[in-house]
Formats: C-alpha cells, sequence, structure tokens
C-alpha cells in the first residue's frame, strides 16, 4: 500500500476515534482545533488524491449529497408501534397479560426512556453502515442515508464483536440547546422559528440537501436490535453490546426485577425528566428474556412483551391579564400573553408565548380569561386552552392591532405569512436598534466595548441612527452616558475602529438582510467576491448560485434596490469597512487549467461541488458562476439543471462528466 493511502487510512481511523470520543461517549480527548486541523489535512489528502475517495471517510460527514426523491424501501423487519398505559393499574393489567402468556415464570424487566423524536431503523453489513430507513408505516419507509451520516453519533464502522447483519433501531432527536440555538439563528435573519424539536428533527430528516442537515445538531438514540442471529440472550444485554460496538445508547436504561421496580424508574424519571437534555414524553417497559419476548410475539400491531407509560404533561391554570406585543428587528410582530405568576414544572411562569393572530383566534384566547398554560420543550411555556367556565360575562374577543404598538404605523401581512409586520423600516426604533445590534453582535462585526444597551441609549439619546454613524461618534459624546466612564468610552470607540477589520462575508451578514444568516452571507461572499459585484445581480444570476432560493434571492434584490441602503453602504465603504474579499494564499499543486474557466453544477459522487471548485483552482483553474462563451468547460453532476445544459449546448461548450474530470487531473 502506498504511503500516502496509509497516511489517509490512519488519519480516518483517528478522527473515527475522536468522533465517537466526543458525540457517543461525550469524552473528547483532543481540542476542536487539533480535530479541525486533522480534518483539514485528510480533506487536503484526499482532494490531491481522488482515487482514494471513500464515502465513509469522516470528511464525508459534513454532508452535499442531494436526494430529490427518497426511495421507499420494505423494512427488513416490522417496524412496530406501542401500546400506551397513562396509569400504574394499566400497566399491573399488562403485568398480568404477560404472566399469562408466559406461565408461572419469573419475569424481569427493562426500563427505558421514550425519547421523543423521529423513529430510525439503520442496517449494518459487516460493520459498515448500509442503510437508514424511515419508519414509515412500519412496513416500509424512505431511505434517508445520505442525511443519517450526517449525524456524528451514528457510527459509520463498528467495532468490536458485531454480527454480520442487522438492524439497529432508535430515535433522532434534536436536543433542547441545538433546537433553541437554531431557532435563535433564524430569528436573526427574520424568518419564523421552529414550533418543537420533535418536529423539527423529523423534518430534518427529510431534508433534500444532506449539508444541511449536517449542520443540524441532531443526535441518535439507539434501543433495539434486530436480526437473525444475536449475539445476546436479553434486550438489556443488546443495550451493553451496542455500546460496546460503538452505539450511543442512553445510559438510564435499568434492569427491573419486578413491577415494584419498574414503578421506582417511573417516579423517578417523573421528577428528573426536565434535567435532560432532550424531549421525553414517557417511559418504555419492555420484557427483558428474548425468549419471552418470542413466546409473547405481537398483536396485528404492537409487541405483546413491551409497553409504553406516557407521562402527564403538566399543565398549570392562571389569569391572563393582559396582551402585549413586541416588534423584533426585522419589524415582525409577536404577541404576548402576561400571567398572574404560577408554579409549573419548577419555575414562576409569567408569561406565555401566544404565537399569532391565528392562534389567539383559533383558541378564542381573550384577557382575563383563565387559561391552561404548558411547558413543552421550548424556554417560553404556551397556552394550549381556556377554561371556558370561568369567563367573565362581559367579556370580548380579541382585536389584534392594526398598528405598530411602537410607531403607530400600520402593520402589513403578506398572504403567505403568518406574522404581521410594522412596515417603518427605518423610523421604527425597535427595528433601528435591534439592526444596530445585530450589526454590532458576535457573529457579525464582533464590536468590543459596545453591547446592545449601550445601542439602545446611543439611539434614544440621538447619536446614532444607523450603523454607519457609528463610525462618526466621538469619545466626548458618549462619556457622558449612562455607566460610561473615560476608559469604557474609549474602549467602545476603539472597538468600533477596530471592526473595519473584519472580513467581508461578516459584514455582509451584519448588514441584516433579511433570510441572509451566516451561511448565505459566507455563500455569497464567496461567490460575489464584492459588493459591487453582489448589488449588480439579477434575480436570476442569484438563484444560479448553489443553495439561494428565489425568497433570499428577492430578499437580496430589494436591499441593493434601496436608496438608504445604498447611502448607507457608501458611508460605510468610505470609512474603511471591508467590501471585499481578502484573497488567501495560493495553495497551488499544478498550473495545468491554467487560463481555463470552468464553470460546475450539479451533484457529485466522489466530491462536494466545493472541494471540485477547489481541486480546479489548485491546478490553477477559475471558477465561472454562470456560462457564456468564454467558458472552458462545464463539470456537470447529477440533476445539472436544464437551462445550464442547454446554454452549455447552444454555445457549443465541453461538458465533463465526473469521470471525465478525474482523468484530466489526473
Ligand atoms: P408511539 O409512536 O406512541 O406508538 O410509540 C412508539 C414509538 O416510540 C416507537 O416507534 C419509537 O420510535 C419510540 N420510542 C422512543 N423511545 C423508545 C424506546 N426506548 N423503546 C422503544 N421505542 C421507543
Ligand atoms: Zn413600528
Amino acid at each position: 500500500m502506498d504511503d500516502v493511502l496509509k497516511q489517509i487510512n490512519a488519519l480516518r481511523e483517528e478522527l473515527n476515534l475522536h468522533n465517537y470520543n466526543y458525540y457517543v461517549l461525550d469524552k473528547p480527548t483532543v481540542t476542536d482545533f487539533d480535530f479541525d486541523q486533522k480534518l483539514k489535512q485528510l480533506e487536503q489528502l484526499e482532494q490531491q488524491h481522488p482515487m482514494y475517495y471513500d464515502e465513509n471517510s469522516p470528511t464525508q460527514r459534513v454532508g452535499g449529497a442531494i436526494t430529490k426523491n427518497f426511495e421507499t424501501v420494505a423494512h427488513q423487519f416490522r417496524m412496530y408501534s406501542l401500546d400506551n398505559s397513562y396509569s400504574k393499574e394499566d400497566l399491573l393489567e399488562w403485568e398480568k397479560r404477560v404472566q399469562k402468556g408466559l406461565g408461572d415464570v419469573a419475569v424481569t424487566y427493562t426500563c427505558e426512556l421514550k425519547y421523543d423524536g423521529a423513529s430510525i431503523s439503520i442496517t449494518y453489513e459487516n460493520g459498515i453502515l448500509k442503510r437508514a430507513v424511515t419508519r414509515g408505516d412500519g412496513i416500509q419507509g424512505d431511505d434517508v442515508t445520505n442525511n443519517i451520516k450526517t449525524i456524528k453519533s451514528v457510527p459509520i464502522r463498528l467495532s468490536g464483536d458485531y454480527p454480520d447483519k442487522f438492524d439497529i433501531r432508535g430515535e433522532i432527536v434534536l436536543p433542547f440547546k441545538g433546537f433553541e440555538k437554531m431557532n435563535q439563528d433564524l430569528i436573526e435573519i427574520g424568518e419564523n422559528p421552529y414550533s418543537n424539536p420533535r418536529n423539527t428533527a423529523s423534518g430534518s430528516l427529510k431534508l433534500q440537501d444532506s449539508a444541511e442537515v449536517a449542520r443540524r445538531p441532531l443526535e441518535c438514540l439507539l434501543y433495539t436490535i434486530v436480526g437473525e442471529e444475536l449475539p445476546f440472550t436479553t434486550q438489556f444485554e443488546g443495550l451493553t453490546k451496542a455500546r460496546e460496538w460503538g452505539f450511543k445508547v442512553p445510559p438510564n436504561a435499568q434492569l427491573a426485577p419486578d413491577m415494584e421496580a419498574v414503578f421506582e424508574f417511573i417516579d423517578y424519571w417523573d421528577k428528573h425528566r426536565q434535567d435532560l437534555p432532550y424531549e421525553t414524553d414517557g417511559v418504555v417497559v419492555k420484557v427483558n428474556s428474548i425468549d419471552h419476548q418470542q413466546e409473547l410475539g405481537y398483536t396485528s400491531k404492537s409487541p405483546r412483551w413491551a409497553i409504553a407509560y406516557k407521562f402527564k404533561t403538566e399543565q398549570a391554570e392562571t389569569i391572563l391579564n393582559t396582551i402585549t406585543y413586541q416588534v423584533g428587528r426585522t419589524g415582525a410582530i409577536t404577541p404576548v400573553a402576561n400571567l398572574q405568576a404560577v408554579q409549573l414544572a419548577g419555575t414562576t411562569v409569567r408569561r406565555a408565548s401566544l404565537h399569532n393572530a391565528d392562534q389567539i383566534e383559533k383558541l378564542d384566547i381573550r384577557e382575563r380569561d383563565s387559561v391552561y398554560v404548558e411547558k413543552g420543550g421550548e424556554i417560553i411555556p404556551k397556552i394550549v386552552g381556556v377554561n371556558f367556565d370561568l369567563r367573565p360575562l362581559d367579556s370580548v374577543p380579541t382585536v389584534y392591532i392594526t398598528h405598530c404598538p411602537e410607531c403607530q404605523t400600520e402593520l402589513v401581512r403578506k398572504e403567505s405569512e403568518v406574522q404581521h409586520y410594522c412596515p417603518n423600516f427605518y423610523g421604527c426604533p425597535p427595528q433601528i436598534i435591534g439592526r444596530i445590534q445585530h450589526y454590532i453582535s458576535r457573529k457579525a462585526m464582533d464590536i468590543e466595548g459596545l453591547g446592545g444597551e449601550t445601542v439602545a441609549l446611543l439611539v434614544n439619546n440621538h447619536l446614532i441612527e444607523n450603523y454607519a454613524d457609528l463610525y462618526e461618534l466621538r469619545k466626548e459624546q458618549v462619556v457622558h452616558l449612562e455607566r460610561m466612564a473615560d476608559k469604557s468610552a474609549e474602549n467602545l470607540i476603539n472597538g468600533i475602529e477596530k471592526s473595519k477589520q473584519v472580513p467581508f462575508e461578516r459584514v455582509l451578514y451584519a448588514l441584516g438582510i433579511r433570510y441572509v444568516g451566516e451561511t448565505v452571507a459566507k455563500k455569497l461572499a464567496n461567490h460575489y467576491k464584492t459588493i459591487e459585484a453582489l448589488s449588480r445581480a439579477t434575480l436570476m444570476d442569484l438563484i444560479l448560485v448553489d443553495e439561494i432560493g428565489e425568497k433570499i434571492a428577492q430578499s437580496v434584490v430589494d436591499f441593493f434596490e434601496n436608496d438608504i441602503n445604498k447611502s448607507l453602504i457608501e458611508r460605510l465603504k468610505n470609512y474603511g469597512v471591508q467590501f471585499e474579499m481578502q484573497f488567501k494564499e495560493s495553495t497551488a499543486i499544478s498550473d495545468r487549467f491554467s487560463g481555463m474557466l470552468f464553470v460546475v453544477s450539479g451533484v457529485f459522487e466522489k466530491f462536494s461541488r466545493e472541494e471540485l471548485k477547489q481541486l480546479i483552482e489548485d491546478h490553477g483553474g477559475k471558477i465561472g458562476s454562470s456560462i457564456s462563451a468564454k467558458t472552458t468547460y462545464v463539470v456537470a453532476g447529477n440533476n445539472m439543471g436544464p437551462a445550464k445544459l442547454e446554454k452549455a449546448n447552444k454555445l457549443k461548450i465541453n461538458i465533463l462528466s465526473e469521470d471525465d474530470f478525474i482523468k484530466l487531473v489526473q
């Protein structure tokens, strides 16, 4: 074996181990920085030696494969649902049925938590992940292998004495923390947040772009192995084995010698489930012995040897005093219920989200109503219903506001949207302040010495009206503000000065163009290189950029058509803010493609599109965004757009398949 391949294999093995330590055991043994360095090294080697491509390499975890239609496949072993129980009496009834079915033998149980996510069945053959299929109707489901492979706690290669072939089943979940962060990012770019972790997890499995799935902090918790010849005799032993082979199996499963112990497990977790990082909605009790399981068998829809016990969702009833309305950075209006303080799941609740006008109307929620409040995965509790018996006689239906509570402008609501908006973009105080707060935030310009509250102070004291004004601020102006001193004023001015070094891609994000989040800003900056080029892009141009849809494209066009924005950008440019990409040092390997212009389109099997582009540049070629007479080659993967294909044919430009291209490089 040649040295390069040896090195590649060693890196793959090492990175797989680090992934396992980090994502499965929660015990990293290297720093993130070291991990990233090693991954980059591997990426580079794989790029320089495409013949060593391996779909199971840790570099492939970032996704990139696009699935247009998910193939339907049959489960080799049916995926059953579970019978539910809601009380200990129900469980005792079930125990009687089990005992009756098995005769007079001692039965032990495995207790597990019931995770609330999307179920998945993953097939392994000879220790390699072969296929992952959603539950579907239990008989057949959708092949979502590409997406599941991006979840880092799912092993792609197993270790230990695993069976040749088996399916392992579990739940794809989105931890609360990751869910909140995704929502924060959405709110930041003016999108509607997701409603709950479970739906978001199951929606994620059906995304066409696996790179998007890779960005979501999904986890996979496994709890059942099915197969023909399995090396264990009890459910609990199966869990232990699965752990040994490299799977993430929840640590809280427990053996119970009798129903007494099962009840203890239930009582414990009913109290402590709030402390878990994921949503659980109950406990699953399983007869432990596999022989017993086989003897008991299945009803038409569920195993007789298992039962789910559902926790009661904690609810509180309280009075809704008033409904108020908040205005966000993008002008979105959020109605908020102000409640009479009430205890719920260990915390005092004073406010609940009402989401939007439709929600209020649907539940017929009114001021002074007695309402039921529930706490799901979200930080802010929600109102799930009204106790109509306690409604005051003189109660009147809620009339949603028609004008902005902050600037009195008439609200608008687009047909396709649930949210009302205040359209007074440049005159509505929370929007003005919110935009500047976004501009200075950590992921944007990250201005040291300036925080969100100071921004509000600066605006309210008429020292600034927009983010460009920041660069005109003088120390004498800010030193008199509340809680400012000589030193902090100086820090603030220095921080603003330093922000002129922030790279273009972050500046673009900082501008606060609706729907342009961090990732999209990076894409646009890499593609257009300068703000001039971006501001001249037409709707069609933009849509042809990878991953830019019509909604984003339209928002970008609108932003640059606006005169106020134009003059803000002009001013920022004059102050010295970065509006061009800094070109990184060349990593040229050869000049084979020098003078050639490539256009890359479609989806590839052996590379991600970014890798392919890098390879072209590494060999001295240039990448064009659209096909023109100057194009030397079009490298076409699967699903190349028909418009591009037609254009290439019309201009008689050489089209290379992925294999043609590899030959050309070598
Ligand atoms: P239900 O959807 O209410 O019929 O419940 C059955 C589903 O619970 C299964 O399809 C699994 O996706 C899910 N589940 C969650 N945790 C477990 C567990 N520990 N054991 C078995 N099933 C579980
Ligand atoms: Zn307003």
